[in-house]
Formats: C-alpha cells, structure tokens, sequence
C-alpha cells in the first residue's frame, strides 16, 4: 500500500491528531496505512494483535472524515470506560445500548443528529433495531468500524448471532467504508469475516502476531495452586494479573485460596449475577494489583494496559484462546507473563469435554484438531513463541524469552518407557484407568491390585525406576499422541489405539520431553516486569513515580474512571525520568496530548516543583 496515491495532507492531517490528541509522536506499525485507507474510504480488515493498537486505527479516520463514527461493540459493560477515555482527551464520544434509559438515549439520538458527536460506540442488537437503523439513515456517518469481528464466526469461541446480520450494514449504507477489527487470525475465521461481513474488496491488514514483551511458560502441574502461589509470590507481588480456570467452582476455590494467602483476588464467571460481576471487573479495571479469577467469560475488550501476568490452572481448548487469553497481558509493552501449569488430567479432562458434547461430529472433529494443537504446544521441544506464530502462518526464529528458549527440555527415547504402559494397559484388558496402571508399573501393592491379582503380571514393578510423576508425565505425552484413548463411559480406563500397536511391536520409535520436576518460582531480577521496570528509575526517579501515582489514583477518583485513562503506566514513568519543567517539556512526552495537557499540566509541574523544593 503506497501513500503516494493519496494527497499528502491526509497523512499530516492524521499525524497531527494523533500527536495533538492522543499525545503519541508516531504511528505504529500498520497504523498509519489503515488511517489512511479508511480516511480515503476504503474498507478494511485489520488484524492485530491484542495491545496492538487497533482503535485508533478507526478513532483518527472517524475525527478526519466528515459525519460521525459508528463502532458496533458487543463489549457492553466496557462502553463507559470507552467513552471516558476519549473524553479525556477531547473526543465527542457517546454509546447506545441496553443499560441506557430511554431519556439517555433521546439524548444521544439528538445530539447525532444535530452533528455534535465524533464516535458513537453501539451493541449489535441496538445497531440491528428499525429504530437505529432509521437514525442512522438521517445522519452523517463518516465510517462504520465492527470491532472484535471474530464473533461473527460460528467456529469461534466468541460467536455472537447478531453478528450475522450485520451484513446489513454493506447494503443499507454502500457507500461508507466499514473497517472490522480483530486478533484472533486464522485463516478460517478470517474467512467467515470475509464472507460474511461482505468485506470481499476490503484491504487486509494483517499485523506481526509476536507479542515479544510476553515471556511464555507452560510447567508440569503438581499442585497447581500451589505453584501459582510460588508463581505470584516470587514474580507478581502487587502486580495485577489474571487466573483462568475452566469451572466456576474452581475459579472461586482459586480466588479464595489466594485472598487466604494474603493476595487480594476476586471471582469472575457467567454463574454469578450481573452486579457483582460488574462490580468486580470495574474493581480490577480502577485499583491497582487485584488479581481476577475468572473463567473465559472474563476478558474480551478488556483493555486495562498494566496486567503483568496471565496465569492458566486449566488448559485451554485451542490456541487461539490460549493467545487471545495470555494477549491480555503486557498491552503497555512492558515485560509480562504468560504462565500455565498443565498435567495429564488436563488431556483427560478436555478430551473427555469434547467426547460428551452434544455438538455434531464435525464440529467435534474441529474441536479435536483444535486440542491437538493446543496439547502440541504444551509438549514442544522447540521455542514456544515459533510454535505459536507458525500456527498463525507466520515464520520467526526462536525468540529467547519462552522456557523452552530459556532452559531447554531434554527429549529421550520413550519407546521402551510406552511399552511397559501399553502392554500393561493391554494385560489388564483396558479396563483400567490411569493411576492403577502406575501404581502397577511401580509394583505398589494396593488394595485393588491385591483383589485383581496384579502383583502376578510380568510387567508389575518394571517400573519402579521412575516416580509416579515421571510416569503421569509420560501416559500424558502418549494421550496427547494419540497412543491411548480414554475410554470414559467406563471409569476412565485407558485403551490402545490403532497407532499404538505398531509401538507395542516396536515398529514405531516415540521422542518424549523428559520429565522436570517443578522448580520452585525463584525471584529472577529481570523476570519481573515491575522490578525490570523499576530498576531503571532512580531513586529520585522513583520517588516521582510514586508521588505521580497517587495523584492518579486520586484523580481518577474523583473523575471516576479507571486509572490507566488518567495516563498509563509508561506516560507516568517517563514523566518521572525526565521530570519537566515546563508545559512544553511536559507536552513532549508520549501520551500527553492537547487536552491533558490543559487538564493536568499544572498540578503536574505543581508536583514536580514540590518534589525538587524537598
Ligand atoms: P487493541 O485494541 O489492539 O488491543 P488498543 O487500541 O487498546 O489495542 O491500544 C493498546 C495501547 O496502546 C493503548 O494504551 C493505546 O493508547 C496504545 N497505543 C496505540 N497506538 C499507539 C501509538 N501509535 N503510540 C503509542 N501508544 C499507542
Ligand atoms: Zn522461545
């Protein structure tokens, strides 16, 4: 995309607002092409990475284009941060959607209509209805941006019926350019957007998927809680992050477990009602270090830019949840960690999910090739950034900053290991589940094998060599290979399968990652992003810092927003290295634009001029 063809004062002309506006000096990556496309009435399809910067992409098109911007959100319960985020730095923003009264939305409707607004966010079924339509037919609108795009894809984990329809928008409105955004990107759903949202001429956009900030570790999971505990303790103490769990039984076991544990933690999934969820999500979003359980029901549009950390205690179904969820870590840049504790009831478990769905067979199938590859990630020899941007067709060199690159697994010859399991799966006649077949390898005497005669098997107690996690860890890799069915309409009892006979005849070899007992977390200084952070302030620096997030927090208060809207993070810690004296050295620095400049920019050199007067 050459911008050569345009005039050249679109370019300015966005560069401006983004500098004047927004406060950021340059566009990143593929921004400034979108911008321009749209600007010039294109459509476009942009995929982007999570943190990636996808809503200025229609923010700034929606500023320089005459009318108002329409932006179909199914994020409901974000819609208010989003708006008082973009009235913070001067933007026209409203929304429409079901929590409003009627008056509110009289309000809304007359000022569109008369002009007075930039951005209008609204929820699909609204978008849908004759009225909305109608409005819509009346005013000016300068774009139409379809934001989280993939929930109109019936594979996806985020399918939103409404969705469908709005192809609606194409033939009622032709001549506005629409822009979807995601940042969920294979080529399936990717696909279902083309096809379904009319976008067939649309530009596609489709950013670096690497989020290189984010460090990737997925360990043998003992105790699980415990180790999340270690996990937090050492790497996270007072960082915000996020838990998932698959149950709402065990998210709120987790939350409690860490609130007993001296780490302040809430419970978030669809079983609880309304307010107390909103009420939670809103307390994560506005303090500072909560940790949120939650099942997937938590998360999508959740923008807050400081979570240091996303931790699984359950496997994910698919890669592309398990990116889209560790995604929301790290959106300020920052480091992060994407931390999962996986261990063979996790195969068992999802595996078992898919078998008594009530889904047809070929979305079971889908779901199986899904958890394939999920289960393929967690069991990689090789980095596992490279595994994960190759799922999403994208080539990379081993990246450094996974725990594959970091210590290197060791793989060893497991053949001989699988044909002890196998041929015992096989002399008890495959009906046995997995914890009976270890104790017999490891020749435990116990009750049951004591009522079934095990003791007299050939195969009792050779392997007595190896712990009882070594073996889980090896009956979980030849699961994930597809060498032992779960049979659970009968007690989980293990089976061979097709593939694991030619094991048993020794015609196949089978690789396996050796077995590494949990380490504890230990405290690396560059591990944490917080300390990575804050060991290059000074201590002056710091004390600036510290002084500039209170006055945030405060601010926020009273502005009743979440505190990232005042400024992020970043803005505030380079305020405090650079500590400026002056509105324009103030005005220099990346996230202060016009408007907060005119808002904060004197009790900021207030504070600074405190500071050094001490
Ligand atoms: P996405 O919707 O793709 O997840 P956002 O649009 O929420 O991402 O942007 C993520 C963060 O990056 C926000 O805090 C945003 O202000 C910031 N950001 C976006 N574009 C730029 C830019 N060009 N320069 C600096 N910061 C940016
Ligand atoms: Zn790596």
């Amino acid at each position: 995309m050459s911008s050569a063809s345009y005039p050249a004062n679109t370019v300015d002309q966005a560069l401006h607002l983004l500098q004047t506006v927004f406060g950021y000096p340059a566009f990143r990556s593929q921004q400034g092409q979108i911008v321009e496309h749209v600007v010039h009435g294109g459509d476009a399809l942009v995929l982007m990475p999570t943190g990636g910067g996808k809503s200025l992409c229609y923010q700034i098109p929606a500023l320089i284009r005459h009318g108002v911007g329409i932006v179909v959100s199914p994020l409901i319960a974000l819609m208010q941060d989003q708006v008082d985020a973009l009235a913070e730095v001067g933007v026209r923003a409203a929304f429409l959607n079901s929590t409003q009264s009627f008056d509110e939305i009289l309000g809304v409707e007359k000022k569109m209509r008369e002009g007075e607004l930039d951005l209008v966010y609204i929820a699909p079924e609204r978008l849908l209805t004759q009225r909305c339509l109608e409005l819509l037919e009346v005013v000016d609108i300068a774009l139409f941006a379809i934001d989280e795009a993939h929930c109109v894809s019936q594979w996806g984990h985020d399918f939103r019926p409404e969705y469908i329809r709005l192809s609606i928008l194409h033939e009622r409105f032709p001549q506005v350019p629409r822009i979807a955004l995601t940042a969920t990107a294979d080529q399936q759903t990717r696909d279902e957007i083309i096809h379904r949202l009319r976008l067939e001429n649309a530009l596609q956009f489709v950013s670096s998927f690497d989020r290189p900030n984010i460090r990737y570790q997925i360990v043998e999971k003992g105790n699980g809680r415990k180790q999340l505990l270690d996990f937090i303790q050492a790497q996270h103490a007072g960082d915000a992050g996020i838990v998932y769990c698959l149950s709402r039984k065990k998210v709120e076991e987790t939350a409690e477990f860490l609130n007993e544990n001296g780490i302040t933690s809430l419970p978030y999934h669809a079983g609880m009602d309304m307010t107390e969820r909103s009420r939670n999500q809103a307390r994560f979003l506005r303090e500072d270090g909560i940790i949120m359980c939650a099942t997937i029901a938590f998360g999508m549009g959740i923008d807050k830019p400081d979570v240091r950390f996303v931790a699984h205690l359950d496997l994910p179904k698919s890669v592309e949840g398990y990116y889209q969820e560790t995604g929301r870590a790290g959106r300020d840049g920052a480091s992060a960690n994407a931390w999962m504790a996986y261990g063979l009831q996790d195969v068992v478990q999802q595996r078992r999910m898919i078998d008594e769905s009530e889904a047809n067979d070929t979305y079971k199938r889908v779901q199986g090739v899904k958890l394939d590859a999920m289960l393929s990630l967690c069991e990689t020899l090789n980095c596992r950034r490279v595994h994960i941007l190759d799922y999403f067709g994208q080539a990379s060199d081993p990246c450094g900053n996974c725990d594959t690159c970091l210590s290197p697994p060791t793989s060893f010859d497991g053949t001989i290991a699988a044909q002890k399991i196998l041929s015992t799966i096989y002399r008890v006649d495959q009906r046995f589940a997995a914890g009976h077949i270890v104790d017999i390898l490891r020749g435990i005497d116990t009750e049951r094998v004591q009522q079934w005669r095990h003791e007299q098997l050939s195969t009792y107690g050779i392997g007595s060599d190896k712990s009882e996690a070594e073996w889980r860890a090896i009956l979980r890799q030849l699961i994930a290979l597809g060498l032992i069915a779960v049979d659970y309409e009968n007690y989980s009892s293990l089976k061979l399968t097709e593939a694991s006979r030619a094991v048993l005849r020794g015609e196949t070899k089978v690789q396996l990652r050796q077995y590494k007992k949990a380490e504890k977390a230990v405290k690396h200084k560059r591990q944490s992003a917080k300390d990575y952070a804050e060991a290059e302030l000074g201590a002056e620096e710091q004390a600036l810092f510290d002084k500039l997030r209170w006055w945030r927090v405060e601010t926020a208060r009273t502005h009743n927003v979440p505190a990232y809207v005042i400024f992020p993070d970043a803005t505030l810690r380079e305020i405090a290295r650079n500590a400026p004296q002056t509105l324009t050295a103030l005005r220099a620095i990346s996230g202060v634009g016009d408007k907060k400049l005119d808002s904060y920019g004197a009790e900021i050199l207030q504070l600074i001029a405190e500071l050094h007067a001490t």
